[in-house]
């Protein structure tokens, strides 16, 4: 299963002229900033990464030439534990665009308390395109480069976008082997049977819904009257939309890339999509079989129309800077909630409008934070040597993305602050006390 998010709509973001992920995430934080009235020190120290890692990895390929990847890690903050997050594989990775995504881990981790920090990693390549055997080579050569600079204590990765457990098992053992130990704690996200975790591969889709499910009973609103549109069909929308019918909900469409015409289609049926069914027609990468869903009755539409459906929730669920200045007037005035299963997909400029039309906003690093979550819970299962069943391991996550809901949504309603900045002043407080306990400034 590929993790996050149909891969082609990042395709499209990353391409995006003039956006840089980075210089967004640092927007956000100097906002809360502002707010926190935190000094220069605290400031200067937060809006960049502590550490960088920027390599080349040789592989040979299939054909007997050598082949350079380029690859990254950023070290965001490791104040309140370990770095953590993940390892992506993309063509149009940029060192910004990990920078901002380990800024965001930050938080993330820092908003549903667990002890752990900031990082992301990534290579600039595409698996579309790659074997099996050349993609555990870019693994492999990966670990060779970072094998002193993560692990279990230090920065543990995850998969990501385009990367599975598969990937985190050939860094494993390329990391076990480098070390001559085991070490199950040093990665996350690894397949069931290898010391996974039961519940990963739900983990951030659940954990969308867990908070929507909470958002919906402060609107007053019903899950079974309420009609969601999401984007992307990757690992995310999958999970979260099959918990948001479970939940009563109807979900009318999912986007999704092609990878043959080189852009995203939205896949609309009005009875409601079933994500068993297109899981049937879907590729690896999240790719739907446009034939086929037509043949299932679904209607075919562009790439953007999932954002002016008419909706109570809209899910976007795909990549960074997808509602943007552009589009953020398309939505439609039904829409009563917008929560973010991706990393950065609403642009400052969009969350401007989405605040004057009074749209409530589960923001990224609080609504996804499921995926981390359950990766924290590998890490304990694997530390004490003993796996729980997939019952608790979601019951145990469903209380702490509740708690955390609560938490962020209390100090809104208290401080009446917008969702995404309540959950930066909960998340940025906690990141500057340890570093301020820790005598850094
Ligand atoms: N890549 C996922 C995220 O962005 C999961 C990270 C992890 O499990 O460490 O949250």
């Amino acid at each position: 299963m590929i993790a996050t998010s149909s891969a082609g709509v990042q395709k499209q973001t990353a391409k995006a002229k003039g956006f840089n992920a980075f210089e967004m995430a640092q927007s956000q934080f100097d906002h809360v900033a502002d707010i926190l009235k935190l000094d220069d020190a605290a400031r200067d120290f937060l809006r960049v990464p502590m550490r960088e890692f920027h390599f080349t990895i040789p592989v040979r390929m299939d054909d007997g030439k050598v082949k350079m990847f380029r690859g990254f890690r950023v070290q965001h903050n490791d104040a309140r534990g370990p770095n953590k997050g993940g390892i992506r594989f993309h063509p149009h990775e940029t060192v910004d665009t990990v920078r901002a995504l380990a800024m965001w881990m930050t938080w993330k981790c820092s908003v549903v308390d667990i002890p752990l920090g900031g990082g992301k990693g990534g290579v600039i390549c595409d698996p579309h395109n790659l074997s099996d055997r050349e993609q555990e080579q870019i693994c492999r050569g990966w670990i060779r480069t970072m094998a002193r600079n993560v692990g279990p204590v230090q920065d543990v990765p995850a998969p990501d976008v385009m990367t599975a457990p598969k990937h985190m098992l050939w860094m494993l053992d390329e990391y076990e082997t480098i070390h001559g130990v085991k070490a199950p704690g040093f990665i996350t996200g690894k397949p069931v049977g290898m010391g996974g975790s039961l519940g990963r591969t739900e983990a951030t889709g659940y954990g969308v819904v867990f908070t929507v499910r909470e958002a919906l009973k402060e609107l007053g609103l019903k899950p079974s009257g309420c009609v969601a549109a999401f984007q992307g069909f990757g690992n995310v929308s999958q999970y979260a939309v099959r918990l948001f019918r479970q939940i009563g909900g109807k979900a009318i469409c999912v986007s999704s890339w092609d990878q043959k015409d080189q852009k995203s289609y939205t896949f609309r049926r009005q009875d409601g999509v079933d994500p068993d069914q297109l899981l049937g027609i879907t590729d690896r990468f999240g790719g739907i079989d446009k034939n086929k869903a037509k043949d299932l009755g679904y209607e075919i539409l562009p790439g953007e129309a999932w954002i002016e459906q008419e909706a109570d929730v809209l899910f976007p669920c795909a990549l960074e800077n997808q509602v943007t200045g552009a589009n953020v007037k398309r939505i439609h005035k039904r829409v009563r909630l917008v929560a973010e299963g991706a990393n950065g997909p609403t642009t400052p400029e969009a969350d401007v409008v989405l605040k004057e039309r009074g749209i409530f906003v589960i923001p990224d690093f609080l609504a996804n934070a499921g995926g981390v979550s359950c990766s924290y819970f590998e890490q304990v299962q694997c530390n004490m040597n003993y796996f729980w069943e997939k019952d608790e391991v979601l019951g145990k996550l469903d209380t702490l993305m509740t708690s955390a809901y609560l938490a962020v949504s209390d100090c809104a309603r208290k401080q009446k602050l917008f969702m995404r900045d309540a959950a930066y002043v909960i998340a940025v407080r906690r990141v500057v006390d340890a570093c301020r306990q820790r005598g850094w400034f």
